[in-house]
């Protein structure tokens, strides 16, 4: 039983990758999200209702559009399987209602700036505007243990970024500033820490490989944002293990 739910968050979560997807698209660009139908960048189709089935026709077209040919990022397929993924994790893992709500609009909110941030470098205020009310309001339902977490994690997260930004002009911007802000009240702290030392290490880590494979230039802008999300999807799912395990390197 537990599984089957967990197999209908799961295609939601597809539905709902797809559904981020348009929106982390069109958000930045200030298109209608839902009037207007998708068409192929290149060719102008229009594409119809299974063009436009998650994952499944992007692997029956084989990546390409239907008319002519033009090559799909694999972001699409990739978006819609780690939300359909992420979507069957909040749901085994939240202890209550209020805490499924709150994780799954947590990662909304993380999937859409990975897209955004992705291709456009930037990580749209509005979108932090939209969850911020409703993250404190969700943490007041299911408040942090101390209560002063939420404020003192938000306060450490734009902290950090305040300081970076500060020392080092280059690559972190007023948009990661803001958004650790909003991610810190849903982790608190010290999580929202750990947040920032897990985007450093794969930013790091994914920013080497891109450099020795020639995928980007050594002064090529990087987006900061998708590190900062991935770390906060880290913290959120493993962050209380994590941080125990790295004091206890300390206390031996
Ligand atoms: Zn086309």
């Amino acid at each position: 039983m537990e599984i089957c739910t967990a197999l209908i968050f799961f295609l939601f979560g597809i539905i709902f990758g797809s559904f981020f997807m348009v929106i982390g698209i069109r958000l930045p660009q200030k298109i209608p999200f839902i009037s207007e139908r998708s068409k192929c960048p290149s060719c102008g189709y229009q594409l119809t209702w299974y063009d436009n089935i998650p994952i499944l026709s992007y692997l029956l077209l084989k990546g390409r559009c239907r008319k002519c040919h033009w090559q799909i990022s694999s972001l699409y397929p990739l978006t819609e399987a780690s939300t359909g993924f992420l979507f069957a994790l909040c749901y085994m893992q939240a202890g209550s209602p209020a805490e499924l709500l709150l994780s799954l609009l947590f990662i909304s909110l993380l999937i859409i700036i990975i897209i955004t941030d992705i291709n456009y470098m930037v990580i749209p205020d509005k979108l932090l505007a939209f969850f911020l009310p409703v993250f404190i309001l969700l943490r007041m339902i299911k408040p942090l243990e101390p209560w002063w977490a939420l404020a003192a994690g938000g306060l450490a997260g734009f902290l950090i970024i305040f300081t970076v930004i500060l020392w080092n002009r280059q690559g972190m911007g007023a948009g990661d500033m803001k958004l650790m802000a909003v991610l810190g009240i849903v982790l608190g702290f010290p999580q929202i820490i750990a947040t920032f030392l897990l985007a450093c290490i794969s930013g790091a880590f994914i920013g080497s490989i891109l450099l020795r494979f020639g995928t980007i230039q050594r002064n090529t802008p990087f987006p900061f944002g998708p590190f900062i999300a991935l770390g906060a999807i880290l913290t959120y799912f493993l962050g209380d293990p994590l941080i125990q395990w790295y004091l206890n390197l300390f206390m031996k």
